[in-house]
């Protein structure tokens, strides 16, 4: 049985002393925290961690990496925390952990095949550190290896989602010792019958095989001795996975594919593979367009090898690989030396850092070489550092978002009609607000209420085309619409003043002002109106008959507000006006209409114009919060700033704003801001806090 000491021991060949030492501690800190648990084999829990770390000590992964997965499951299955974890081992090993767990929380449940992909990314996209993803494919290579204590139906789900998911991300990363282990125990998992029928089929003919492998290997060898260059020949057997895919996908059978003979050839240098090349060339006759040059052109994931099909003796197939040994560790360990890379100090010298250094070194040239760096980049660097985002729908579908998409940016994603009525969301089943940015792996449910709109301070955060030109257009719409509304209110009311109405004027009179104006329809002169770039009182002027204009009111009749006006009337800053103050409306070009305090200090030289102002009054029924601003002077006393809050919210007002400025040592002044619903409210406010005693004066504040 693997034991903590061994795996120490070996680790001692390429960490130092002190690294061995903590990844021991976090053995022993696991070891207590899974203390009683047990894996469905009947083993103790703590030896699937430890399997984990040793799968990844033999793709020498530095301390870190295998601390975290010593705790890879503790913060899902015990009660320790992120936080604990930090302070045990470092923030460095708790966000590894992190990582690690929020990849196991994922469930793939959706079996649709283009999901897949997006998975994929998605799980590259969370894993803000590569070695995240280290950590968990050697977990699901080790809990794949003890798949035979599941129950069938969780086996068969593992070992789908290890060849739809995991196994593809392990190609990604060019990880292929890993990927080829994990694709044949899934096949095993899922088709049973078929791998045994294989596996037995590769056995029988391996015994046929032996001779006539040795022969041509020893062929091979003696022909490359004479050229003086150097090689290692191995022959090469296919797996059960890819031999099942090659029957399946080429539509082969199993003996064609058994009786295809392959070999790879390890040389000394770059050169070395091409005379090689030359030399297998000339000894067997090489097979029209199967010759492939990966050096010079390398896989997206960074292999690189050359390829070739010949006719050996008695016309069998010979498929033959060369290259060296950097490209030889390359392909089966990918990316898993990357990590090397970044770390700076201490184990500069040791062979594995050398060799990720020549890793990723490779990977530029490759960038330079292959003529196409778009796909370099699209396959290697943007999964490591993603640009996109991966998120759930309720159902489980995977959208793909920019980094730094928000909720409403997903609503109008899902659906147009989505993002015009959303009111809130849930984000992984917790209210959250429409602004907040989503993260890889968040799952997002968007709240709707019929009768909605959309909100125009959402283009301070929405980031996508689609959300931002929607809400644009909506807001035209809204602003045309609520234009119009407010052109007819305005209409009607000059119209009033003459004992007329816009509803029973006759069409030709209509018609005949249309045409004088150049204006296709009533609803562009309303708007026109309503916009502040046409004057009622003229309109109404022009519409009546000469007799009819004379008939002008005594007084002038005022409009309601009901407050359901929308954009195109707003309160005035200056005074904020509440419902009860006697108010008018300012109209201004282009903008409507603006509502203030009838005494209004910044529309006195404005109020006997006809043509601008409008006389107002409240609605009855107006609802809604209105905001005020008071000052008060007080006296210094302590807590006196709790017992203005207090008065406020005992009078069922909000706070919406408070500054305090002392005057001298004794008086100071409050600048305090609240939202009411009319003036009577306003009056209760300020009882309450009269009846304060450290306030000697209150006044509601006007420009
Ligand atoms: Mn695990």
């Amino acid at each position: 049985m693997p034991t903590v000491d061994a795996l120490a021991k070996r680790l001692e060949s390429y960490l130092e002393p002190e690294k061995v030492r903590r990844v021991k501690r976090a053995y022993f800190y696991a070891e207590q925290a899974h203390d009683g648990q047990m894996r469905r084999s009947g083993e103790q829990y703590i030896t699937h961690p430890l399997a984990v770390a040793n799968i990844l000590s033999q793709m020498h992964m530095d301390h870190q990496s295998l601390m975290a997965a010593m705790l890879h499951d503790v913060i899902e299955d015990t009660a320790v925390s992120k936080e604990a974890l930090a302070e045990q081992f470092g923030p460095g090993v708790a966000e590894l952990v992190d990582g690690v767990s929020k990849l196991t929380h994922l469930e793939f449940e959706t079996k649709k095949e283009e999901q897949a992909e997006n998975f994929q990314k998605m799980v590259l996209a969370m894993s803000k550190d590569i070695r995240v993803i280290l950590v968990k494919l050697a977990d699901r290579l080790h809990n794949m290896r003890t798949l035979g204590a599941m129950p069938p139906e969780k086996k068969r789900r593992k070992a789908r989602e290890t060849l739809d998911i995991y196994a593809p991300i392990a190609l990604r990363l060019g990880i292929n010792d890993l990927r080829i282990e994990l694709e044949n125990l899934a096949f095993e998992a899922l088709y049973p019958l078929r791998s045994k029928r294989i596996a037995s089929a590769i056995k029988k003919s391996r015994g046929h095989r032996k001779e006539l492998v040795a022969q041509i290997q020893q062929a091979l060898t003696e022909r490359l001795r004479q050229e003086d260059i150097d090689v290692q020949i191995f022959g090469r057997e296919k797996h059960l996975f890819s031999i099942y895919n090659k029957m399946k996908d080429q539509k082969k059978t199993l003996q064609e594919i058994l009786d295809v003979y392959g070999f790879r050839i390890i040389t000394q240098s770059v050169d070395a593979c091409y005379r090689v090349l030359g030399v297998v060339h000339n000894f067997y006759k090489p097979v029209p367009n199967r010759f492939k040059d990966y050096i010079a052109i390398p896989k997206a994931n960074g292999y690189q090898s050359l390829h070739t099909t010949l006719i050996g003796m008695n016309g069998v197939p010979i498929e033959i690989q060369i290259r060296t040994q950097e490209m030889e560790d390359m392909a089966n360990q990918g990316i898993a030396a990357h990590w090397l890379y970044k770390q700076d100090d201490s184990s500069h010298n040791s062979p594995t850092h050398a060799r990720a250094r020549r890793w990723v070194k490779g990977l530029l040239e490759i960038q330079e070489r292959a003529g196409n760096p778009l796909e370099f980049i699209e396959n290697v660097k943007i999964d490591l550092f993603p640009d996109e985002i991966y998120v759930f729908t309720p159902k489980g579908k995977i959208l793909e978002m920019p980094k730094g998409a928000t909720a409403v940016d997903f609503a109008y994603a899902v659906h147009t009609d989505v993002g015009n009525t959303c009111v809130g969301c849930l984000i992984n089943r917790q209210i959250a607000p429409l602004s907040q940015p989503l993260e890889s792996g968040d799952t997002i449910k968007i709240i709707t209420a019929p009768g909605t709109q959309p909100n125009p301070a959402w283009l301070n955060f929405v980031i996508t085309a689609k959300a931002r030109s929607n809400i644009r257009h909506f807001l035209k719409n809204l602003k045309k619409k609520d234009s119009v509304e407010l052109g007819r209110k305005l209409l009607n009311n000059s119209l009033r003043n003459f004992d007329a109405e816009l509803d029973k004027l006759s069409e030709p009179t209509l018609k005949a002002l249309l045409q004088e104006y150049n204006l296709p329809s009533l609803d562009d002169l309303l708007e026109d109106i309503g916009l502040g770039n046409r004057v009622a009182y003229v309109v109404a002027r022009r519409l009546l008959s000469e007799g009819e204009a004379e008939n002008e009111a005594e007084t002038e009749k005022s409009m309601t507000v009901q407050g359901t006006e929308g954009m195109l009337v707003t309160y005035a800053k200056c005074c904020r006006p509440i419902p009860g103050d006697p108010i008018v409306g300012l109209i201004s070009k282009g903008k409507g209409m603006v509502i203030h305090v009838e005494h209004c200090r910044n529309i006195v030289d404005k109020r006997k114009d006809p043509d601008r102002c409008v006389h107002l009054r409240w609605d009855k029924h107006m609802q809604g919060e209105f905001v005020v601003d008071l000052r008060i002077e007080m006296h210094n006393t302590r807590g006196v700033l709790a017992s203005v809050a207090n008065a406020v919210s005992q009078a069922d007002a909000n706070i919406e704003s408070i500054e305090m400025q002392e005057r001298d040592a004794t008086i100071s002044r409050l600048n305090l801001t609240v939202s009411v619903h009319s003036r009577q409210h306003l009056a209760r406010v300020i009882r309450r806090l009269h009846n304060l005693k450290p306030v000697s004066k209150i006044e509601r504040a006007s420009s």
